[in-house]
């Protein structure tokens, strides 16, 4: 059975995502083959399609979609065909209509998310999830400073934030893009192209700084983000959507107040199966549950995807976006 999926063969710039047929093929032990009603978009794409994140070519690209399992092989039990299902894990090669792939990470859905939903919500919002769960000792009352709030990991941020008790300020580059952070969640929003997002910080926090900061914009907000936080406070940085960090002297965090770093990723928390399970399970409860709304901000059709991850990195999409087949 043939499936429209899209590969790369070589890195380079939205125009190497190549539209072929592959086939679908057999699950074989502790595999699954789903069909897709949606695929979703992250930011991860973009650092493989450049290369930024290194994979063997030529390589299928996507790591997230929802869909209907069609068939499973010897030893799956926690899945069966016709479930509806959604995933956000290794290997890539999510956007296409059907594949086969290991049944670890596939999570079974509940009937009121639709697929769309499903596929905008898992890779981000599990992202999410691990922020503010398995990483730092955040709880009610806290205070974080949270880059691109009004973004896909974002905006679900913000909602789970409000959700938790946490106060959230959000940075984003437009005004209109910190209304949507308001709007899902943010107590504060600066817009961090108009703003000195340190001096506002400090405003808003009476001098003190926040306890914690979640920082996927990398290159040009790390430096300036560690003096946004409280002695003894905790920076994770978890992406490079301006580019990598650079090199960090350690002796800037003993300087800045024995601040506390990590640089964290999805992959490893979701590495062992009943984690991923009950992590995803979180996500749908809180989206269920009506916690979180997934704000899907614009949708391409599977023959699109370079114009997608054109407006990816352009800085024009706001919340989730979904490749449609
Ligand atoms: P977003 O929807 O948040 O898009 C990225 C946003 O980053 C842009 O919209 C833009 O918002 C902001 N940005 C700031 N500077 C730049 C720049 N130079 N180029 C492009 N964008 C810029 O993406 P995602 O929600 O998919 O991901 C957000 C971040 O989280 C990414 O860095 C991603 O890699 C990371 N991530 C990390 C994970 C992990 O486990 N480590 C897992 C999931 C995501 P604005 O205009 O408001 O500045």
């Amino acid at each position: 059975m043939k499936s429209r999926t899209i590969v790369i063969e070589e890195n380079g710039g939205p125009e190497k995502l190549r539209l072929v047929d592959m086939e679908a093929g057999e699950p074989g032990p502790g595999e699954i083959r789903i069909r897709h009603g949606a695929c979703g978009l992250n930011f991860i794409d973009v650092y493989q399609r450049t290369g930024l994140y290194k994979m063997d070519l030529p390589h299928a690209l996507g790591m997230e979609a929802a869909g209907t399992i069609e068939a499973v092989g010897e030893g799956v039990t926690h899945l069966k065909p016709g479930d509806r299902a959604a995933y956000a894990c290794h290997p890539a090669g999510a956007y296409c209509e059907a594949r086969v792939m290991p049944a670890g990470q596939v999570c079974k859905m509940p009937d009121e998310i639709d697929f769309e939903t499903g596929a905008a919500m898992m890779l981000q919002g599990m992202t999410v999830q691990y922020l503010f769960h398995r990483t730092t000792p955040i709880s009610e009352g806290s205070r974080v400073l949270f880059h691109a709030a009004a973004g896909g990991v974002g905006q679900i941020a913000c909602q789970w934030a409000k959700s938790e008790g946490v106060e959230l300020i959000g940075t984003a580059g437009t005004d209109e893009k910190c209304a949507m952070a308001l709007e899902a969640g943010a107590a504060h929003c600066i817009n961090y192209k108009t703003e000195d997002f340190v001096a506002r910080v400090r405003e808003i926090t009476d001098g003190e700084g926040v306890d914690v900061v979640m920082d996927g914009v990398g290159a040009d907000t790390f430096e300036r983000s560690l003096d946004c936080l409280k002695p003894l406070g905790f920076m994770i940085s978890f992406g490079n959507a301006s580019g990598p960090v650079p090199p960090v002297n350690l002796l800037t965090l003993a300087a800045k107040g024995s601040l506390k770093l990590t640089r964290c990723s999805l992959f490893t928390h979701i590495a062992r199966p009943e984690d991923c399970q009950a992590m995803a399970r979180h996500v749908m409860d809180k989206v269920s549950s009506g916690a979180v709304k997934i704000h899907i901000g614009q949708r391409y059709p599977l023959e699109q995807i370079a114009e997608a991850h054109r407006a990816l990195e352009a800085r024009e999409t706001t919340g989730s976006t979904i490749i449609t087949l």
